[in-house]
């Protein structure tokens, strides 16, 4: 399948005149080809505004219609084969089997959400009868939910195809009933190419409003920043540094009609190591913590990047086992000369930290854009007297704090900014102070994990990747799982509405077979 550089601008591919931006390969540091022609504000103008006219039409789809245009979503991708997982490979500096399971990944996320329309229940379909006898008289009131309007989603560096072009919140945008008009990133905008093909083609197939997908090349202080300003925007996906997120959030709060933004950006993911668990957890402990830290080269936002312990020959067992694991790690190659650069000059300030010990580096620095793990560590007041330790260094660098007591650990737990994740390794007689650490990174994080390691994040109904700023912008949401779609919808009440005007999920009839809230009751579902 050719690359041709072209953008996706409905069932258009358009060539970008505002100049030429080509993909890196961050093994060799070398341009490949071809050269991707950049969006103008022209190009912004019309793919929101096909976007605007997509909306009405989109939403006003069956459901079952909606559903096959994700399910078709994924064949698509699927039936590009090798080319995408290659293509992405040069880009990304990525093994194989990690955008392999990457890709699976980003099928089964659209099949679940073919899924969460077709049950339903995202409607929070509900129910209050009119009660004309009362006084003073109750009308009828039902309740629905509705896509916000066309979303704006910025592809993520990191996940080239689980959060970017049809990732999670192109998905969930669209499961919805909100079209999308995607920024892709400048790291991989070859892989966009083919995946935001394989879009087009599935929403041609589908039969879907022409604007229901657009993608654009171009750079995020023009390009992304015209997006996110456009009238046509309802909402906002992004994934990336707290930089670029605030920068979009204050764009959209700065808005004639300011609009919500849901920024994925920045967090360490504290690991808290309880004494007992310490004790029992020996040399396996240290090299689940190490293979965490260093997976995917430490480019996850789950990424273990501070660790909280209480001081004692446990301790230091474990942060030497930690610091041989370590060292047997080898470089491996970023995503980009810019991540590389930012994680280089991350670690070089740790370096400057009074007090900030380096028990182990990954071995020898590599070619291209291959970068060495390490591991610091500190006691608590060096540690409460540098704030920046708490900022996360993108990669594979983590810091391991030693604490005096448990009241010292607590107080450090209770200064944390939110958090995607916060994990607890204790054993039964760890429980009391597990306990009250709970009620403290429940505040923090949008994920509490025992005894196992943040990164890999489950797409499912009950997960949150989410948290208190500064992890994302909204602490109330989740960008990944089924729950990720809420971010996309809001209530509309229909008062009186006449029963033929009403939408399908609030007739009397219940034809869609939906669980609703009937008079304050729950109705099961299921096909009348
Ligand atoms: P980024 O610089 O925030 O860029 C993400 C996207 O936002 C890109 O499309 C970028 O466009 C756009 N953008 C950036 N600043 C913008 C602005 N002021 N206005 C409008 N759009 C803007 O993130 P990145 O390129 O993925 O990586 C850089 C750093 O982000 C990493 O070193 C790491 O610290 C962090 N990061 C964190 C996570 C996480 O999950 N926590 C994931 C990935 C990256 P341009 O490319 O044109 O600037």
């Amino acid at each position: 399948m050719t690359i041709l550089g072209e953008m996706i601008i409905g069932q258009q591919c358009v060539r970008g005149t505002a100049g030429e931006a080509f993909g890196f390969n961050p093994s060799t540091r070398a341009n490949l080809e071809p050269g991707f022609g950049q969006a103008t504000g022209d190009d912004v103008e019309r793919a929101c505004a096909l976007a605007a006219q997509a909306f009405d039409p989109y939403r006003a789809l069956p459901l079952e219609q909606r559903a096959r245009f994700l399910e078709a979503i994924a064949e698509q991708i699927l039936a590009v084969g090798p080319a995408l997982i290659e293509r992405a490979m040069l880009e990304t500096g990525l093994p194989q089997a990690r955008l392999e399971g990457e890709r699976m990944r980003t099928v089964n996320q659209l099949r679940l959400f073919a899924k969460v329309v077709r049950d339903g229940y995202f409607l929070d379909a509900t129910i209050d009868s009119a009660l004309p006898d009362r006084a003073p008289p109750r009308p009828d009131l039902r309740l629905s939910k509705i896509g916000l309007g066309p979303v704006a989603v910025f592809g993520a560096s990191n996940f080239p195809l689980a959060f970017s072009v049809a990732g999670g919140d192109t998905a969930s945008a669209l499961a919805a009933g909100c079209p999308v008009v995607v920024k892709a990133h400048a790291a991989h905008p070859g892989t966009s190419e083919l995946v935001g093909r394989a879009v087009q083609r599935a929403a041609r197939e589908a039969g879907m409003p022409e604007g229901v997908f657009s993608m654009l090349y171009g750079d995020g202080r023009t390009v992304g920043q015209q997006l996110v300003a456009h009238p046509a925007i309802k909402a906002v996906g992004f994934t990336g540094s707290r930089q670029g997120g605030t920068a979009l959030m204050r764009t959209a709060a700065g808005r004639a009609e300011p609009i919500p933004v849901y920024a994925e950006m920045s967090s360490v993911n504290p690991v808290f190591l309880l004494p007992a668990a310490l004790q029992a957890g020996g040399a396996g402990l240290a090299q689940g913590f190490v293979d965490s830290l260093t997976l995917g080269v430490g480019q996850f936002c789950t990424n273990p990047g501070l660790v909280f312990a209480l001081e004692g020959a446990d301790l230091d067992s474990f942060v030497k086992a930690a610091g041989e694991a370590l060292a047997g790690k080898g470089a491996g190659t970023m995503l980009t000369a810019g991540i590389h650069e930012a994680y280089n000059s991350g670690v070089a300030k740790f370096g400057q930290v009074e007090g900030l010990q380096l028990v182990a580096q990954g071995s020898e620095q590599g070619a291209g854009c291959a970068a060495r793990a390490a591991l610091y560590l500190c006691d608590a007041d060096t540690y409460l007297g540098n704030a920046a330790l708490e900022d996360e260094v993108f990669g594979p660098a983590a810091v391991l704090v030693r604490f005096k007591d448990a009241d010292q650990l607590l107080r450090a737990a209770e200064a944390l900014h939110g958090q995607l994740t916060a994990t607890v390794h204790a054993q039964a007689a760890d429980h009391g102070l597990a306990g009250a650490l709970l009620t403290i990174l429940e505040r923090k994080a949008g994920r509490v994990l025992f005894n196992g390691f943040p990164t890999g994040v489950e797409v499912s109904h009950a997960m949150v990747h989410g948290g208190p700023f500064p992890a994302t912008s909204d602490s109330r949401t989740t960008s990944v799982g089924a729950s990720a779609i809420d971010r996309f919808l809001r209530p509309v009440c229909y008062q009186n509405v006449p029963a033929n005007l009403l939408p399908e999920a609030l007739r009397d009839e219940n034809p869609l077979g939906l669980a609703r809230l009937l008079d304050g009751a729950l109705q099961a579902g299921g096909n009348a």
